[in-house]
């Protein structure tokens, strides 16, 4: 075990919350538990300077709590500095539901979880993630106004993820005009690793330009699926070591990581997934020094938190549309920042958000 593992081991024994290594200085993190319905779930709630922290629930068969404590941290925190860069004024917040959201989430355990929500009195706004549908923001809204990501027919502003895919796409079009001068993705190579709500809304778009699409999921009938409608190319083989100009993670998060770093033949990054970075402060700089731009996640990923921000806001399609497209304008000056900084890109987004909160703080 090396020295780091060592600590890190020491320091959850010894602090089991503040001594996470994913603790950021969280302002709250809430353990809710009921014996009834069996729900288990923490909300963590990174930052609340800009707003109120909004963040989606996830449901997920942990293995173990450390896990699901190690995720809702990382994630909340994803949160705080997507909304700042974003421009929006929200603070960070994410829940976990510690289960199998195909066997174990029943109305009566989202209404107990939207009880929780509600107590905290608006500083944490939920929303939908992995394992949950829109359905279930409205079995939540039943017993809190505390809820985002409702159906349309309810006054929501419906799916988030196509509206998620329209803003990774202009991030890659952005580090495309960055990395080769030109934004134009007609014959580019792309490979999209996980074709889910996300993913296949991309490739709808990479296809309507002309893009060489590859894809890779562990979903055979998807891919099948895809492949068709959209004329792409199922890849096998090893996913990290693809030749292809684009690689987009739009699956699980830390697929960049020191297993994969030293095969990627990529030249851009960008994709959807939350937190790709397996350690966001040494894998950018390597990046960086491999010449690979990536484009940071919680940077262009943020079309789905614009969506749901539009119904606490009560802004339409066009404006959601709009702010969504200005992923490109923010993605191209960051990738600027970083080059004339000589920092990675990862950083030069986190200063920006940082610097936002810093100067809300100062205001207060
Ligand atoms: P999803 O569950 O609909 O799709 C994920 C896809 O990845 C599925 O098809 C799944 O089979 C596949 N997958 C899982 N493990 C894989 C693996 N090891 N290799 C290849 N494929 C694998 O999720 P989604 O809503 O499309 O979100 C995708 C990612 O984007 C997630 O990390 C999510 O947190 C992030 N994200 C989503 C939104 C949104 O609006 N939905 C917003 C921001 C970030």
């Amino acid at each position: 075990m090396t020295v780091d593992v060592l600590k890190a081991n020491e320091l959850k024994k010894a602090a089991p919350v503040f001594g996470q290594l994913s603790f950021d200085d969280h302002e709250q993190v809430v353990f809710c538990n009921d014996k009834d319905t069996g729900l288990k779930a923490i909300i963590g709630i990174h930052n609340t300077v800009l707003g109120p922290a909004l963040g989606g629930t996830r449901m997920w068969n942990y293995n173990s709590e450390w896990d699901a404590l190690n995720d809702v941290l990382r994630l909340s925190r994803g949160m705080t500095f997507k909304s700042a860069v974003t421009g929006l004024n929200l603070g960070g917040g994410k829940a976990v539901i510690i289960g199998d959201a195909k066997t174990q989430k029943t109305p009566e355990l989202m209404r107990k979880f939207g009880e929780f929500v509600h107590s905290l009195s608006g500083k944490y706004i939920t929303a939908e993630d992995v394992g949950m549908e829109t359905a279930d923001m409205d079995t939540v809204r039943e017993v809190t106004p505390y809820v985002t990501g409702i159906s349309e027919d309810k006054g929501g502003a419906g799916n988030p993820s196509p509206v998620t895919a329209y803003g990774v796409y202009m991030g890659m079009k952005a580090a495309a005009k960055f990395r080769f001068g030109n934004d134009d993705l007609q014959g580019r190579s792309v490979l999209v690793e996980g074709i889910g709500h996300v993913g296949e809304s991309l490739v709808a778009y990479l296809a309507k330009e002309g893009a060489k699409i590859f894809i890779s999921d562990i979903n055979e009938a998807k891919l099948q699926q895809v492949k068709e409608i959209y004329n792409a190319e199922i890849f096998s083989g090893d996913v990290y070591a693809a030749n292809v100009d684009i690689y987009s993670p739009c699956a699980l998060g830390a697929t960049i990581n020191d297993n994969t770093i030293e095969r990627l033949r990529a030249v851009i990054i960008a994709g959807a997934a939350n937190n790709q970075l397996a350690d966001d402060t040494r894998h950018g700089i390597v990046l960086r020094e491999k010449g690979i731009v990536y484009a940071p996640d919680f940077l262009i990923n943020a079309g789905g938190i614009i969506n749901v921000y539009a119904e606490l806001e009560g802004y339409g399609r066009k404006e959601i549309m709009e702010k969504t497209e200005n992923i490109y304008n923010t993605t191209l000056e960051i990738l600027n920042s970083a080059e004339a900084n000589d920092i990675s890109t990862h950083e030069a987004a986190l200063k920006v958000a940082q610097q936002r909160i810093a100067d809300r703080k100062n205001k207060k």
